[in-house]
């Protein structure tokens, strides 16, 4: 018998229907022993989620504004499912006590944690599981970082004790017991975590689509699913906007070997997407194709430029004193040129380049704006030859202008730079080349 560990995410555990598919999915393999909640998100498009909520009522309070009506929304909903999945336990104590914490001014952080932590209660009454709260158990210092090994360590301890758990995501406690929260969507970590410190056999994200799908559907409706990708490639998708999991979430279980397998609770026969360390072999070149707008290109022209030393230092330096990242670095005999995000340089272009005039003394500045970067992910690519001519060659005959080129040496990937206004049409001219 394996153990995995199944998280579900906000529309998941929305309501009593919900709540009853995520049954059906857990009593159908008893291997899915540690449960791991979301608070209860939106049922219907416009709905309000129980998190968005309880920030709610900090602000009404921080702003002295009656905020009883606010909380008495958040109590009935959980009331609500408690009474149709027929579950009894009494969560009024509960909401007192939220209250009471409430009126002596806690933390915006406790106030958002306590949606996983009731839900948690139900889901466990629901399940017949043990609730195991995850305050002591998710450690953060004083100042309110992160404690992976501390973690690990307390996590592996108590849930030794138990044979099927529900825990609460998103939050953990400090050493004085006041609650710190991930950033948002960080129940994925929690499970995560979980799966780490149980060595589950695959830590199993349960959510409202089945699984990553090759490019955004907005841009390609009929985008195919993409059955299994590497640790690697997620990072370069997702940073590029793919978006299906929090980014930290790969870590915990990436550092112990346990592939996440991303899977829909409204379509549970749909196998999801496979998240592994190493990338499947498949005869597939491209995994998929993902693009972000808003970029800022500084191509710097000086005659003999390789030939001098420390000129990425000094250029580097003045990116870092303006605290500015530095996405790309492509560079040629005598050029340079720094890619960097343009929400992030708008106000500072003017100083920076003044400082490039000063410290590297160009023959040529150019700047370009409004720029697209577009990221094309693929393990099968490496070793391949073809693979950028048929990229580039879609580019051309859909008369789109190639502005940037940059591979990464592990050849996992191509990205290049195109206008923002070409954004959807290369994405689709790139994914219609490499389609099979
Ligand atoms: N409930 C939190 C949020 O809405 C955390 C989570 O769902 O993962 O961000």
């Amino acid at each position: 018998m394996g153990i995995k560990v199944v998280k579900f995410g906000g529309s998941s555990v929305a309501d009593a229907i919900q709540l009853q598919k995520t049954k059906e999915i857990i009593t159908a393999d008893a291997d899915r022993k540690f449960v791991i909640v979301s608070a209860p998100g939106k049922r219907f498009d416009g709905d309000t989620k129980i998190t968005d909520l309880l920030y709610l009522c900090k602000t009404h309070i921080e702003h002295n504004l009656p905020y009883e009506q606010l909380f008495q929304v958040v109590c009935d909903r959980y009331r609500v499912t408690e009474v149709n999945l027929g579950v009894t336990v009494d969560l009024n104590d509960e909401f007192e006590a939220i209250k009471a914490e409430l009126e002596k001014g806690a933390s915006a952080d406790y106030i958002a944690s306590r949606g996983e932590y009731l839900n948690a209660i139900v889901i466990a009454a629901y399940l017949g599981y043990d609730f195991v709260d995850a305050a002591g158990l998710v450690k953060f210092n004083e100042r309110g970082r992160f404690l992976p090994e501390e973690t690990n360590e307390a996590l592996k301890e108590e849930l030794a004790k138990h044979e099927r758990v529900v825990m609460p995501g998103f939050y953990g406690s400090k050493p004085d017991g006041s609650i710190v929260t991930f950033s948002r969507g960080g129940s994925d970590i929690t499970g995560s975590l979980v799966a780490r410190a149980v060595e589950a056999d695959v830590y199993e994200n349960w959510t409202d689509v089945s699984g990553l799908l090759m490019a955004d559907p907005r841009i390609i409706p009929d985008a195919k699913p993409i059955s299994t990708i590497s640790y690697k490639e997620l990072r370069e998708l997702s940073y590029m906007g793919a978006s299906v999991l929090h980014e930290d979430a790969v870590f915990p279980v990436r550092k112990a070997n346990i592939p996440i397998n991303i899977r829909n609770t409204n379509r549970p026969q749909d196998p999801g997407t496979m998240i592994t360390a190493e990338p499947a072999k498949t005869e597939q070149v491209i995994t998929g194709i993902a693009g972000k707008k808003d970029f800022t290109v500084i191509a710097i022209y000086k005659t003999g430029l390789s030939d001098e030393r420390g000129f990425i230092r000094r250029l580097a330096g003045i990116f870092e004193d303006y605290d500015l990242p530095i996405e790309h670095l492509p560079n040629g005999i005598d050029t340079a040129s720094v890619v960097t995000s343009s929400k992030l340089i708008d106000g500072h272009l003017d100083e920076v380049l003044e400082e490039i005039e000063q410290q590297i003394k160009p023959n040529e500045v150019e700047v370009i704006e409004d720029m697209c970067l577009i990221a094309t992910v693929g393990s099968g690519m490496a070793y391949r030859p073809g693979t950028a001519a048929t990229l580039f060659k879609a580019l051309a005959d859909a008369g789109i202008n190639i502005r940037m080129i940059d591979q990464g040496s592990s050849e996992m990937n191509i990205i290049v730079g195109v206008d923002n206004k070409h954004k959807d049409a290369a994405i689709e001219a790139i994914y219609r080349a490499f389609e099979e």
